[in-house]
């Protein structure tokens, strides 16, 4: 071996190593399961141990923070972990550190916080609120209104995501609906209400010194636009920037890629076309077809060896996907054989199609398959819901795979807000834990005597935690006793400053009563002790309370059970870029998926294509006759499939093995 990591190289077919050996901007432009990823990650091990660039000096982007996990061990087991790059993250992650380093070109202070969904819905609600008060907008019942809230939010993200700044939202309202296919008159009046909104949305994650996802980048992003000296620092950073899933960048993760690798033009993108699943969230498919416009003197290679799934799997992907009009042509072929077909199980409803996965996956565990090789996949997150159900009674571990999934739980919330209230109970910024956590658990603390609180805050200027202070301070009674006892709890903790983080939350938890407030529940309250036990728990690795924050803001895997030994339960977007032996996708019927509710039919059948090639070995389909109180039919997408790949019930017998066919399969 002549340099670190030579052997990685060497496992590459010769197209593979040519894209992971080759200098300037390169782009890889090919199908599922052709080993993009596994190229990238020996791009990075070929710029560090060939091409002798500092780890440091190297950037890698990838969707999930999974993905960057998976890249920065596999790195590390490649070239060292002491020679593993700094540098691997989402572009959320990535945009967190560059804000920090400069928080003031969002105009935000040190240490602000990161605004995660929620956060930013209760904003939006807030000022959606008084718009009504005012009688700017009319009055909405609750669940109007709280789609309207989602909505307004959702699209001001999508601003930020195409680089759209507050001021400049009204005038780019109309670029924006075109860019998005169906769009409802409801929409239309959601783009311009988020229009209207953003301004002062954006004045108040400023006040409360916050910066929501989109800022992360986005701020970054317009600055390196507008100050050629704070792009060149950043900039002369890097010296090789590469870039995963290349086919779902939004308008200001390119420009932000582009802006930071202009200089040295060394850029090495992968992607697949008809793998683009985040049309709606922004992204844009035509950054990775025109790549070698863009980066003229670019090279673009092609790989057509599918390494991970069977013949028949690949042709049941390759049938659908060629009904996709704006794809750009691409072969691949396997040489593992035909393999097992495709099966399909019909049920009549939901309940019946859950229990049937859960006592197939029993099976197949019985048969001896490893239950991290099994994943369950669905369109939405809500058909999860029975599966769970029945895995538990079947006894089958599982986990549901979701990047902050651990990190919204309520629980865990509440356990955050009352860390954040001990850590500046006089700082405003704390108001929205101390609205969460005062009256958990009960301290008859209801909205009326929260409306005097804020009232006393706002007439005095101050927290509402020093305004409870003031208004409990001689209150009697056995309600102000309480809400007496809470609130010097957290004067104490928040005094006792440099206690360790674990410490201090179970301190916490233990003292304002919030975790007996569970234990008194017994066997309902398990569930949520467990959470927090592993909050302590991960406490231990964060040192300081803003890590912890950002943290559970951006979610990360550590936040979940390791997943070992367990079934995955996930969405087909979620599933991106994984694999597994054996793949169950379920709920194939018309109007659930393809969704009815995407006017993007297209973007369904990719969908369709990234879900079947997720399989290595076996692939099942199920769909119901019954499913939301009506008639279904199953999938359009079933009928596209050739006949010969498909087959009816569950496979009983191996129909065939995997290398079935020593001369190669074509499809
Ligand atoms: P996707 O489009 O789904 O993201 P991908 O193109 O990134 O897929 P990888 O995940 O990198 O593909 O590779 C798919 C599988 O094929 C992996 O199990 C990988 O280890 C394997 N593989 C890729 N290239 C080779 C190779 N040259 N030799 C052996 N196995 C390979
Ligand atoms: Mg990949």
């Amino acid at each position: 071996q002549t340099f670190p990591g030579e052997a990685m190289l060497a496992g590459l077919t010769p197209p593979q190593r040519q894209a992971a050996r080759q200098e300037g901007a390169v782009v890889v432009l090919a199908g599922a399961g052709t080993g993009k990823t596994r190229t990238l990650v020996a791009g990075v091990v070929d710029r560090i141990g060939r091409r002798n660039i500092a780890p440091s000096r190297i950037l890698a982007v990838t969707f999930t923070n999974r993905a960057a996990e998976e890249m920065r061990s596999r790195i590390a087991d490649a070239v060292g972990a002491e020679r593993a790059p700094g540098w691997i993250g989402t572009f959320h992650a990535h945009g967190r550190r560059q804000l920090r380093t400069d928080p003031d070109i969002a105009l935000l202070r040190d240490g602000f916080g990161i605004a995660d969904a929620e956060d930013s819905r209760r904003i939006v609600r807030r000022l959606l609120q008084a718009a009504t008060a005012d009688g700017a907008l009319d009055a909405q019942d609750g669940d109007t209104f709280r789609q309207r809230v989602k909505s307004v939010t959702t699209r001001i993200a999508l601003f930020k995501d195409d680089l759209v700044l507050p001021q400049q939202a009204a005038a780019g309202v109309e670029a924006l609906v075109q860019r998005y296919p169906g769009q409802t008159p409801e929409d239309v009046m959601a783009w311009h209400l988020a229009a209207a909104l953003y301004p002062a949305y954006q004045e108040a994650l400023r006040e409360a010194n916050m910066a929501d996802f989109g800022d992360l980048l986005l701020w970054p992003t317009v600055t390196m636009q507008r100050d050629e000296d704070y792009r060149l620092d950043w900039g002369r950073r890097f010296d090789a920037i590469l870039a995963d899933e290349f086919q779902d960048v939004n308008r200001l993760q390119y420009q932000w890629l582009q802006l930071l690798s202009r200089d040295h033009g060394e850029i090495f993108a992968v992607g697949d076309d008809a793998q683009s699943i985040y049309g709606w969230r922004g992204a844009n498919v035509g950054y990775i077809r025109n790549f070698i416009n863009d980066f003229p003197g670019g090279t673009m290679i092609a790989l057509e060896q599918n390494f991970r799934s069977t013949g028949h799997i690949l042709s049941a992907a390759n049938a659908v996907i060629a009904l996709d009009s704006g794809r750009l042509e691409k072969t691949l072929f396997t040489a593992t054989g035909a393999g097992d077909p495709i099966e399909t199980m019909e049920f009549s409803g939901g309940l019946e199609e859950a229990q049937g996965i859960a006592f197939e996956i029993g099976r197949r565990l019985l048969e001896g398959v490893a239950p991290d090789d099994i994943a369950i996949l669905y369109r939405f997150n809500f058909m999860s819901r029975l599966l769970e159900e029945q895995l538990l009674k079947a006894k089958i571990p599982y986990e549901l795979v979701n990047d902050t999934a651990f990190w919204q739980r309520g629980v865990i919330r509440d356990a955050l807000a009352l860390l954040r209230l001990a850590s500046c109970p006089d700082d405003m910024h704390s108001d929205e834990a101390f609205r969460r956590v005062i009256n958990q658990p009960a301290r008859g603390v209801g909205a009326k005597t929260l409306a005097k609180i804020e009232a006393v805050a706002e007439q005095d200027y101050v927290s509402l935690f020093q305004a409870a202070e003031q208004l409990f301070g001689s209150a009697r009674g056995r309600s102000a006793d309480r809400v007496r006892t809470f609130l010097s709890t957290i004067r104490e903790i928040s005094a006792s400053g440099d206690a360790p983080l674990a410490e201090r939350i179970r301190e916490l938890l233990d003292r304002t009563g919030y975790a007996d407030m569970y234990r008194a529940a017994g066997e309902d309250g398990r569930a949520a002790l467990e959470n927090l036990e592993e909050l302590v728990g991960l406490c231990v690795e964060f040192a300081t309370l803003a890590d912890l924050f950002d943290h559970a803001a951006l979610g990360s895997v550590s936040g979940q059970a390791s997943g070992e030994g367990r079934v995955r339960l996930m969405t087909i977007h979620a599933a991106k870029g994984l694999e597994y032996g054996h793949v169950f996708l379920m709920g194939w019927e018309d109007r659930l998926f393809p969704s009815a509710t995407n006017p993007d039919a297209d973007e369904e059948r990719r969908l369709a294509y990234v879900a079947l090639t997720r399989g290595r070995r076996r692939v099942a389909v199920t769909w119901c006759a019954w499913r939301g109180g009506r008639f279904a039919e199953p999938s359009v997408f079933l009928s596209e499939i050739p006949p010969r790949a498909l087959c009816r019930g569950w496979l009983r017998n191996r129909l065939s093995g995997t290398a079935s066919s020593p001369s190669g399969h074509r499809v």
